[in-house]
C-alpha cells in the first residue's frame, strides 16, 4: 500500500493518490528531505490551472523539482494525485495537481476541486497558472473553478459564526497569478486590472456563509502577478523570466518576496503531516465542511507552544527579583511589576493565539493566567513575610523611642504603634497584590499581630519590672529610717510604730503601682504577680533592716545608749555630775534593770496591738526562697533573736554597765580628790 502511495522514489511523493488517499509517508518524506525540523522557518506553495498548461513544467523551472511532465512527442498519461516536492533552492514544499485529460469529466472536476480546495488551505502561496488568452473569458472553466473553491474555502476556513471569530480574518495566503506565453502586445497593467475586475466580480458573486457577508476578498487573499514569455518560441527569455521570478521565491529583501510571514499557516514542520492529512479528511468528507476539530487540534498545539514562549520570557523577567525575595529584601513597587510582567506576558499570547480557535485560545488564556499567578505566588508571600519582619523591626524601634518621651503613656505608645504598624503593612500587602487575584494577606497579619503583641507584652514587663523596681527604692528610702529610728531609742510601743510605719508604706507602694499600672494596660494577673512582689520586697526591706539593727555590735550600742541616757543623764536630760553624797548605786541598777527590761523586745516582732501583726507575703517566683528561709517561713519571720542570742546579749551589755559602774565611781573619787 505504501509502495503504491509512492510511486515516484524520494526525489517527489505522491501525498495524495489516485484513490484520494493521504499518504502515511509525508514525515517520512520530510525527513529524507531535510525539513522535518524546521519549524516554521520553511514555506508551502502549490499550483492551480487547467490541464496542461505547462504547470509541471513551470514548477519544475522555477524550484528545480521533479513533477511529471507531459511529454508533447509521446503524451504520455502523468500519474493523478497530490504531489509534493522539496525546492532546490530554498526550504520550500512545491505541490503540483495531476489530474486526467479531461476525458472522464464528472471524476476529474470533483477531483480537481478537492485537491484545489486542498492546496488553498495548505499553501501560503497559490499559482494560478493561465494562458494569456484566457484572460477576460470570465466565464472560462478556470474561473468557474476557482469561484467553487473560494466558496468552499470560505465555509470551510473563513471563520466560525461566533463573535470573536467573525472579526479576525484567518491568515492569508497570496494569490499568484502567472500569465504564460505572454506575448507583451497587451501592456501588465491592463491585464492585471481585468484579472482584478475578475476576482472582485468573482468575490461578489459567492455565495457566502451569513456571518461573512461582509467579508472582503482583501481579508482572504492578496492578488499578484507575472507573466512569463512563451517557452517554446522564446525559450531564452522564458527562462531568463523564470529566473527572475524565481527570485521572488527565494531573496527575502525584495519588496515583492512572496513568503510574506502573515501568508504563513504556522504549522510547525512537524506538524504539517497531520495539518495537511486533517485537512484533506475535511475536504474528502466536506458537506459543510466545518473544520472546528481540526482547529481546535491546531489551536491547542500552538496555543500551548505560544504559552510556554511566554512563560519562558516571563520567569526570565521575574527571575531578578526572586533572589533578593528569598534573602528577606522587601523590594518596592513589586505589584506594579508583576502586574507589568502579567500584562506583557499576555499581550504576547494575546498577539500570537488569540488568532486561533476562539474556544481553545480561551481556556489556554486561563490555563496560562493561573499558571503565571501560580509563578508569582511565592514572590508574593515573600514579600508579606519580609514585611512582616521589616515592621516588626520598625515597631520595636517606634515602641523604643516613644518611651523615651516624657511622661510616655505605655498603652497610647503601644496602640499608636501598632496602629501604623498594621497599617503600613496593609499598604505594603495591597502594592505587592497582583490584579485579579483572591490572594490575601489576612493570615500573614494576624501572625504579624501576634508578634507584635509577644513584643509589647515583653516591653510592658520590662517596664513594669523598672516600676517594680523603682517603688521598691521609695519604700527603702521610707522604711529604713523610722526603723533604725525605733530600734534604737527601744520601747515597749516599738513594734507598733514600726509597723505602722510598714503597712503605711506598703500601702503607699501598692497604691502607686496600681495607679501607675493603669497606662500599661496589665492584665489582672500580671498586676497580681507585680503586687505580690512588691510585697515580699517590702518585707524583705524591713526584715534585713531589722536583722541589721538585731546585730550584735548595733545591739550592744543601742543597749550601752539606753543605759547610758538613764545613768548619766537626769530627768532633765542633763549630764550627771557625781557627787560623793550621790546614791550611785541606785541610780546604777535602776538604769540596768530598765535596760535590761528592754531586751525581751528584741526578741520576736510583736505589736503591743494585734492588728498590727504583719502577713507574712509569700516570695518572688524569681526569688530564690532557699537562700533567706527564714523571711518568709511564718513559723521563724516574727523572730529575731533567739533566748540564746538574748543571754549573750545579756551578759555582754552587763559587762558594759559594770565598766560604766566602775567609771562613774572613780570620776567621783577624783572630784572629791580635787
Ligand atoms: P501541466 O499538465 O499543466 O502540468 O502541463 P505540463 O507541464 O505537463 O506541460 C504540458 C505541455 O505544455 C507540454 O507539452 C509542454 O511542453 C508544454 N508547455 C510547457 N510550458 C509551455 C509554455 O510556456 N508555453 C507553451 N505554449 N507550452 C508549454
Ligand atoms: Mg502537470
Amino acid at each position: 500500500m505504501l509502495q503504491a502511495t509512492n510511486k515516484a522514489g524520494d526525489g517527489r511523493l505522491q501525498v495524495v493518490n489516485e484513490d484520494q488517499q493521504f499518504t502515511d509517508q509525508l514525515s517520512n518524506y520530510l525527513g529524507k528531505w531535510g525539513m522535518i525540523d524546521k519549524g516554521f522557518a520553511y514555506d508551502v506553495v502549490a499550483v492551480f490551472g487547467s490541464q496542461s498548461t505547462g504547470k509541471s513544467t513551470l514548477l519544475n523551472r522555477l524550484f528545480g523539482t521533479s513533477f511529471q511532465e507531459m511529454n508533447e512527442s509521446k503524451r504520455q498519461q502523468t500519474t493523478k494525485g497530490i504531489w509534493m516536492c522539496p525546492s532546490a533552492y530554498s526550504s520550500t514544499l512545491v505541490m503540483d495537481v495531476e489530474g486526467t485529460d479531461g476525458r472522464e469529466r464528472g471524476e476529474d472536476q470533483d477531483f480537481q476541486r478537492k485537491s484545489a480546495l486542498f492546496s488553498l488551505a495548505s499553501t501560503e502561496v497559490l499559482i494560478v497558472n493561465l494562458w494569456e488568452h484566457q484572460i477576460g473569458l470570465y466565464q472560462g472553466a478556470n474561473m468557474a473553478l476557482l469561484k467553487t473553491v473560494f466558496e468552499v474555502n470560505l465555509g470551510l476556513f473563513g471563520g466560525g459564526g461566533d463573535e470573536a471569530n467573525k472579526a479576525k480574518p484567518k491568515e492569508k495566503t497570496l494569490v499568484l497569478f502567472v500569465i504564460r506565453d505572454h506575448v507583451g502586445a497587451t501592456p501588465m497593467e491592463n491585464l492585471t486590472a481585468t484579472l482584478t475586475q475578475d476576482m472582485d466580480k468573482l468575490w461578489d458573486g459567492l455565495s457566502k456563509p451569513e456571518h461573512l457577508a461582509e467579508a472582503a476578498l482583501h481579508d482572504y487573499f492578496d492578488l499578484s502577478f507575472a507573466a512569463l514569455p512563451h517557452k517554446i518560441l522564446m525559450p531564452e527569455k522564458f527562462e531568463s523570466a523564470v529566473v527572475e521570478l524565481r527570485k521572488r521565491f527565494t531573496d527575502r529583501s525584495r519588496e515583492d518576496y512572496v513568503f510574506q510571514p502573515t501568508y504563513h499557516k504556522r504549522i510547525p514542520a512537524d506538524g504539517i503531516s497531520f495539518y495537511m492529512e486533517g485537512i484533506w479528511q475535511q475536504v474528502l468528507t466536506n458537506k459543510d465542511l466545518d473544520l472546528p476539530t481540526q482547529q481546535e487540534l491546531l489551536a491547542q498545539f500552538r496555543c500551548d507552544e505560544i504559552a510556554a514562549g511566554v512563560i519562558e520570557a516571563f520567569s526570565s523577567s521575574s527571575k531578578p527579583v526572586r533572589k533578593p525575595v528569598e534573602t528577606g529584601l522587601v523590594i518596592q513597587h513589586l505589584g506594579a511589576m508583576m502586574n507589568d510582567w502579567l500584562h506583557i506576558a499576555l499581550g504576547k499570547f494575546d498577539k500570537d493565539a488569540s488568532r486561533y480557535h476562539t474556544g481553545v485560545y480561551q481556556r489556554k488564556r486561563s490555563d496560562l493566567l493561573t499558571t503565571l499567578h501560580a509563578s508569582l505566588l511565592p514572590l508574593y508571600l515573600g514579600q508579606l513575610k519580609n514585611l512582616h519582619k521589616q515592621i516588626s523591626a520598625q515597631y520595636v524601634k517606634d515602641l523604643t523611642a516613644g518611651l523615651k518621651e516624657p511622661n510616655y503613656d505605655f498603652a497610647k505608645v503601644v496602640l499608636t504603634a501598632h496602629v501604623k504598624a498594621r497599617a503600613d503593612f496593609q499598604a505594603g500587602a495591597k502594592a505587592t497584590k497582583v490584579d485579579e487575584t483572591s490572594w490575601t494577606d489576612e493570615q500573614e497579619l494576624a501572625s504579624l499581630e501576634e508578634d507584635l503583641k509577644v513584643i509589647a507584652d515583653r516591653l510592658r514587663a520590662d517596664e513594669t519590672k523598672k516600676m517594680v523596681n523603682a517603688i521598691e527604692r521609695t519604700v527603702r528610702r521610707h522604711l529604713v529610717e523610722p526603723v533604725e529610728i525605733a530600734m534604737s531609742q527601744p520601747k515597749p510601743e516599738m513594734w507598733d510604730v514600726i509597723l505602722e510605719t510598714y503597712a503605711k508604706v506598703l500601702s503607699e507602694a501598692e497604691e502607686s503601682y496600681l495607679s501607675k499600672a493603669q497606662g500599661y494596660n496589665c492584665s489582672e494577673e500580671e498586676n497580681d504577680v507585680a503586687l505580690m512582689s512588691l510585697r515580699a520586697r517590702t518585707w524583705l526591706v524591713l526584715r534585713r533592716k531589722l536583722e541589721e539593727q538585731a546585730s550584735d555590735a548595733t545591739m550592744r550600742n543601742t543597749l550601752r545608749t539606753a543605759f547610758e541616757d538613764r545613768f548619766r543623764y537626769d530627768d532633765q536630760g542633763l549630764p550627771r555630775v557625781w557627787k560623793p553624797d550621790d546614791d550611785i548605786e541606785t541610780a546604777f541598777k535602776k538604769a540596768k534593770d530598765e535596760t535590761l527590761n528592754l531586751l525581751p523586745l528584741f526578741a520576736d516582732i510583736k505589736p503591743t496591738n494585734p492588728k498590727l501583726a504583719p502577713s507574712i507575703p509569700t516570695p518572688e517566683p524569681s526569688f530564690d526562697a532557699d537562700a533567706d528561709p527564714v523571711s518568709f517561713d511564718a513559723s521563724t519571720a516574727l523572730n529575731l533573736l533567739s533566748p540564746a542570742k538574748l543571754v549573750s546579749l545579756e551578759t555582754r551589755f552587763k559587762r558594759d554597765a559594770d565598766a560604766a559602774y566602775v567609771e562613774a565611781k572613780r570620776s567621783m573619787v577624783s572630784s572629791v580628790a580635787q
